[in-house]
């Protein structure tokens, strides 16, 4: 209890010179509450020491004030990960970037008649001549092109949506939640499995505004089953007065060798809504992407949940610049479309070339691995691919992965070990992750 009268006053401990340079406001709060916890720490009969207790106090200052957001290798072989980030950008499109981000831009300013212009205009012209729409609008994200498509058409009125198509996304995104949150009122039909044309028929009455279809993203259901096609829909909506609305969720458009059905081809008959993300397959930031009637947009516009689901500059110029490689055929700058579209053949080469570099230490071989899109993205479909395992004797393949997640590196454990998939580790990460494993060696072989 002695110890208790020892702790000095905050003042004195901040004047601590480990504690120049620091900001004062920050590192007071952080005292504070170290030396509360410090006090019943003393009273439930531990020892105190000073020294120990202000580097605490600076730990904790530097972890809390330094950047949480680290870059991460993406060992997995899953391209599209919610938790990492989803896509990723090619150098080339941020330096294009930079120069809009560091001066001014006209986001919402007219130049040719010197007047407030529209920012979603920047976008939507480059979008309706691609995929052949009246109109287009870009939210926050898809989630909330949903929840503004549902507010919008559908408040107090039913939202026809097949049982099959009740999707929960990672990332609470629940169809049954959005639209409840929307005003809407959900009218399931036809069963988990199935649903045919006249399910979606047989609901139809003086409520109804919008049948919307769902993209199965992350799912699929195999075996007895049956869904009606979004054509199949807009006809039947074209004859009752309603609204056709297809989430397609990712917003596939090309480079994949994949059965998912592009937007290119979707939009060859498109419906009167769609939307998709901006960062699943479409390979961007951030978005949900709207395209549809000019009459429906429009009213979409007039929405005021627009004003808080508005999107920023940053996002403009990353979609616009995606939007533009894909105008060009410039695959390779969309990692995103890039990582999916690496041949075996590549991909063997790169799992070689790594190989033969990695420390026997770790008994690296190459094997045949499975990557996958991810995401809620081409659920089912893996994409052949190479890796490398790793195994060092006497440790468990989960304490190699803890290792080397603590080092940036998240991998998979395939059979028992730790696997690199060599989709999804870009070029210039090679020579980092070859030093990391390095470092892991030597600080191994030094405790030993
Ligand atoms: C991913 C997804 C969403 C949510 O999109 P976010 O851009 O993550 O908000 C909605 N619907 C479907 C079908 C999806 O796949």
């Amino acid at each position: 209890m002695q110890d208790l009268k020892k702790i000095p006053q905050i003042e004195k401990i901040l004047k601590n010179p480990i504690f120049d340079n620091t900001n004062k406001i920050i590192l007071k709060n952080i005292t504070i509450n170290k030396i509360n916890h410090t006090r019943n720490q003393i009273l439930n009969g531990q020892s105190y020491n000073l020294e120990h207790l202000e580097n605490e106090i600076l730990d904790e200052y530097k972890s809390i004030t330094s950047n949480t957001l680290k870059p991460i290798i993406n060992a997995t072989g899953v391209v599209l990960q919610t938790n990492l980030g989803r896509s990723v950008f090619h150098k080339n499109l941020l330096n294009e970037i930079l120069p809009l981000l560091s001066h001014y831009n006209n986001l919402e300013y007219n130049l040719k008649i010197g007047k407030r212009g529209e920012r979603y205009d920047h976008l939507t012209s480059m979008l309706k001549a691609m995929f052949n729409t009246e109109s287009a609008l870009i939210v926050n994200n898809n989630a909330a092109a949903v929840l503004l498509i549902l507010n919008t058409f559908a408040k107090d009125y039913e939202v026809i949506v097949s049982r099959g198509e009740l999707v929960e996304i990672g990332g609470s995104f629940r169809i049954p939640e959005v639209m409840k949150s929307a005003g809407a009122i959900l009218k399931e039909v036809g069963a988990t499995n199935k649903t045919n044309l006249n399910d979606y028929k047989n609901a139809i009455n003086e409520k109804s505004k919008i049948i919307m279809k769902a993209h199965k993203s992350n799912f699929e259901i195999l075996g007895f089953s049956s869904e009606v096609s979004i054509n199949d829909i807009t006809k039947l909506c074209n004859e009752n007065h309603l609204i056709d609305y297809y989430d397609l969720g990712s917003g596939y458009i090309k480079g994949i060798d994949c059965n998912e059905p592009s937007l290119l081809e979707i939009c060859k008959n498109p419906p009167s809504l769609l939307s998709f993300s901006g960062d699943k397959l479409f390979g961007s930031t951030q978005a949900g992407i709207i395209l549809g009637k000019k009459y429906l947009i429009d009213q979409l516009k007039q929405n005021h949940l627009l004003r808080a689901l508005r999107v920023d500059k940053i996002t403009i110029l990353l979609l616009q610049a995606t939007l533009q490689r894909y105008i060009t055929n410039n695959i390779a700058e969309i990692p995103t479309i890039n990582m999916l579209s690496k041949d075996i053949s590549q991909l063997h080469k790169q799992a070689k070339f790594l190989c033969d570099r990695i420390d026997s230490f770790f008994n690296p071989s190459i094997i045949e691995v499975d990557s996958l899109a991810g995401g809620g993205s081409l659920p089912n479909k893996t994409f052949k691919s190479f890796g490398i395992s790793l195994q060092i004797k006497g440790i468990k393949a989960s304490e190699l992965e803890k290792t080397l997640r603590e080092n940036l590196v998240i991998t998979r454990i395939y059979n028992n070990k730790v696997t690199l998939d060599m989709r999804t580790i870009q070029d210039d990460e090679i020579e980092i992750l070859i030093s990391i494993l390095n470092n892991i060696k030597n600080a191994r072989s030094n405790n030993e």
